[in-house]
């Protein structure tokens, strides 16, 4: 076992941490421990079983029932030494995060006594009673149950005592009912389109993976002040809190020290992911106070996934043993800036080509341009399903607010690639091929030196080029990344496929290759220009460029979520394989529905919370100054007590209005959300609840912000900003 030990330490609050004692082991000593990797896989199985794993997990090969029972067998030796005693099916359902059913390993031994018992059968399939996870009407429960398969291609891990064996979760008629599934079909698109168009330059390549590395953005509070705060507790943001005086104007907290409270929760979680085999490799604050960064070294995109779902598992816990809470929220404080999660995205093939870079050789340019123009085409055609992807109740507070991408989709390529791009096409073919000893000279040999200048930066951008990948920044902190990446991985297979049909189709015309690829790209350049903006996202002309562009610009997330079952997007899922119509039907349905499920809990929250400390806190403060007028007034001659009491009785009267106002939207609330609840249809029933019950909110909170301020703070019982912002 594990050297690594935690001592208990008093914190400033008086709570108890864990803080890692010195130790003297290396990460590299003890990366993957809780991971049934290769390494593990070849200690504990038969060379026949490991060979068989792994060809399933490179080829995609089925295991068969005897290859399955024996990594079964070896898994549950592996998992008995660690002293497990529980497995489970770790899966990705529609909610957000992950799901499991843990089960004991024992069974009965036939003399009385019991064993433990774990098979192939029960390491590759189960069926949880999961009739109350979001399908969207797809598994109807007396017709259709829903089954977890085993995804060999991510390994089994061991958390506490349980062994978790990553699978994904679909219908018996055959639906996916997570977002494993359709990932894995969309990864899978990818990997064929684009080995399909490598094969243009580089015969050998087998396989394209798509990578992903994620930078995870959250905030801690103090667990004792987000405890008296009923907002963060149910809904994992505030929904109240006038701004603090000092937040974020100075800077100041970007890349300074790191709090040392913060720092030992940090390498707790460090020490927990690397365990896990989560390359976790940077950390630093964020731009708003109590805000912070983690990102690992990027990975397969499902793994990479698989990872950032653990880790956001792993915050929650190690979070609370040093005394905090971690928000996994976009946006848990107005004022403040919200959080994110970058997803680096690029294509890599087995031979160890990294698409989105360029190379050495006018070749190798060529490849690299292409890839990039296909991804810009992708992201124009299905520039409204991308931001469909990333949209949710929660992201909605980030998303075109002011620090934050707009709600628009565009690309942005920096300088010296949008010249390269622009001089593709704007020159004659002529220009790029001459006949030369290898029958062509292309004119973009020098692309590499120029791209490496990184100072070229645009952080407005939802979607830039950041030398060798593609950053998409709108996906928010809370989401399950594959919701982005198989919407995006899905687009470019399609557009790939589309761009080899056509260059083949001019191959079959008698053009030369690479000829045939430059008038294509060409073309392609000029139909996609729309969705390049290299300018400043955030700005109030680039919502009306957006708009003369022809770019999505719809606001509305129950409205955004449309954009899945426009025609094309239909078309593309389905014939890339990825998902079905009925698939994305039903899934829209569970998305509508957890649209309207958040917003009515946080609508419920704050009218609790303005009825039931915010008015009487503000009446009882308001009855004080009354006594204080009354008493001034037998103090005083009438005219001199007057003018004393002025000031209290403007207060006076500002509670009086603010309360009533308060009171009578609150009402008002309850009378839409009544008749909202009512619609039948989920969409409609989302779009009432962003059109009528989201802008009461809105105007109840700002009338409880003003009381915050003219409140006597003594009496305040919610922690306000200044307090849940700055951990010292
Ligand atoms: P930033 O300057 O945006 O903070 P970092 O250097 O911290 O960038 O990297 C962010 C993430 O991008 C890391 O997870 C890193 O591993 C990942 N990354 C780097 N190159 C690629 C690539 N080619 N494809 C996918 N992800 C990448
Ligand atoms: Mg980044």
């Amino acid at each position: 076992m594990s050297k690594l030990r935690f001592r208990v330490v008093e914190t400033a609050f008086g709570k108890k941490a864990h803080e890692l004692e010195k130790t003297s082991q290396r990460p590299s000593e003890f990366f993957g421990e809780f991971v049934f990797n290769r390494e593990k896989m070849f200690k504990y199985l038969s060379k026949k079983a490991y060979e068989r794993l792994v060809d399933s997990i490179d080829n995609g090969t089925p295991l068969d029932r005897d290859t399955a029972d024996a990594v079964a067998a070896g898994m549950k030796r592996w998992a008995l030494e660690k002293g497990v005693t529980h497995y489970t099916h770790w899966f990705h359902p529609l909610t957000e995060g992950t799901a499991e059913k843990h089960d004991a390993f024992i069974e009965h031994d036939g003399k009385g006594g019991v064993l433990e018992a774990f098979d192939g059968k029960l390491l590759t399939q189960q069926e949880p009673d999961a009739s109350s996870f979001p399908n969207g009407g797809i598994r109807n429960t007396f017709e259709a149950r829903g089954y977890s398969a085993w995804d060999p291609s991510s390994p089994a891990f061991i958390v506490g005592d349980t062994l978790c064996i990553p699978t994904v979760f679909i219908a018996y008629t055959g639906e996916s009912l997570d977002y494993k599934a359709p990932l894995l079909k969309a990864l899978e698109a990818v990997n064929k389109a684009a080995v399909a168009v490598c094969h243009y330059f580089n015969p050998d390549v087998r396989k394209v993976y798509a990578y992903l590395g994620w930078e995870q953005e959250y905030f801690l509070v103090d667990e004792g002040l987000y405890a008296a705060r009923p907002d963060l507790l149910m809904t994992g943001r505030t929904l109240m809190g006038h701004e603090s005086s000092k937040n974020q104007q100075l800077e100041d907290h970007y890349f300074g020290a790191i709090p040392t409270r913060v720092m030992e929760f940090m390498k707790e979680l460090e020490v927990e992911a690397l365990r896990l085999g989560i390359p976790v490799k940077t950390r630093h604050n964020e731009v708003a106070p109590n805000q912070f960064e983690l990102a690992p070294i990027f990975e397969e995109c499902n793994l990479a996934n698989d990872h950032n779902l653990l880790i956001m598992a792993l915050m929650r816990k190690i979070s609370r043993k040093h005394g905090f809470r971690v928000l996994l929220h976009e946006k848990p404080f107005k004022g403040v800036n919200g959080s994110g999660k970058h997803n680096n995205w690029s294509l890599g093939t087995d031979t160890g080509i990294l698409l989105m870079a360029p190379g050495k050789s006018p070749e190798e340019n060529l490849r690299f341009v292409t890839f990039i123009v296909n991804v810009l085409k992708a992201v124009y055609t299905h520039n409204a399903l991308l931001k469909a992807s990333i949209s949710s109740a929660t992201n909605a507070h980030r998303l075109g607010a002011n620090e934050a991408p707009p709600a628009i989709i565009s690309c942005f390529l920096g300088t010296q690639l949008s010249n390269v791009l622009e001089h593709l096409k704007n020159s004659d073919t002529e220009d790029f091929i001459l006949a030369g000893k290898q029958g062509m000279r292309l004119d973009i040999a020098r692309i590499p030196e120029l791209l490496i200048d990184n100072t070229d930066r645009n952080r407005t951008s939802p979607f830039a080029f950041t030398g060798n990948r593609f950053e998409f920044r709108a996906v928010g902190s809370s989401a399950n990344c594959a919701a982005a990446m198989l919407a995006l991985n899905t687009a470019v297979a399609e557009q790939l496929t589309l761009f080899k049909d056509k260059v083949d189709k001019r191959i079959a015309d008698g053009k030369e290759k690479f000829a045939a690829i430059i008038e294509v790209l060409r073309e392609e350049i000029r139909t996609c220009e729309a969705i390049h903006f290299d300018g400043n996202g955030y700005s109030e002309e680039w919502k009306a460029e957006a708009a003369r562009r022809g770019l999505d610009c719809e606001t509305s997330v129950p409205l955004i979520f449309d954009a899945y079952l426009r025609e094309e997007s239909v078309r593309m899922f389905e014939t890339m394989g990825v998902m079905s119509r009925k698939e994305l039907e039903a899934r829209n349905e569970v998305k509508w529905e957890m649209y309207t499920k958040k917003i009515q809990i946080e609508a419920r929250v704050l009218g609790d919370l303005a009825m039931n400390h915010i008015i009487p806190i503000a009446t009882k403060y308001q009855s004080s100054l009354i006594d204080n007028v009354y008493k001034l007034k037998e103090l005083f001659p009438a005219d001199k007590a007057e003018r004393l009491s002025a000031k209290n009785m403007e207060i006076i009267e500002e509670i009086a209005e603010r309360t009533i106002f308060i009171k009578e939207k609150v009402d008002e609330m309850v009378e839409a959300r009544k008749v909202a609840n009512k619609i039948g249809s989920e969409r409609e029933k989302a779009i009432a609840y962003h059109d009528r019950i989201v802008p009461l909110m809105e105007a109840i909170r700002y009338h409880i912000d003003k009381l915050e301020l003219v409140v006597d703070d003594q009496m305040w019982t919610l922690p306000k900003y200044r307090e849940l912002l700055f951990i010292r």
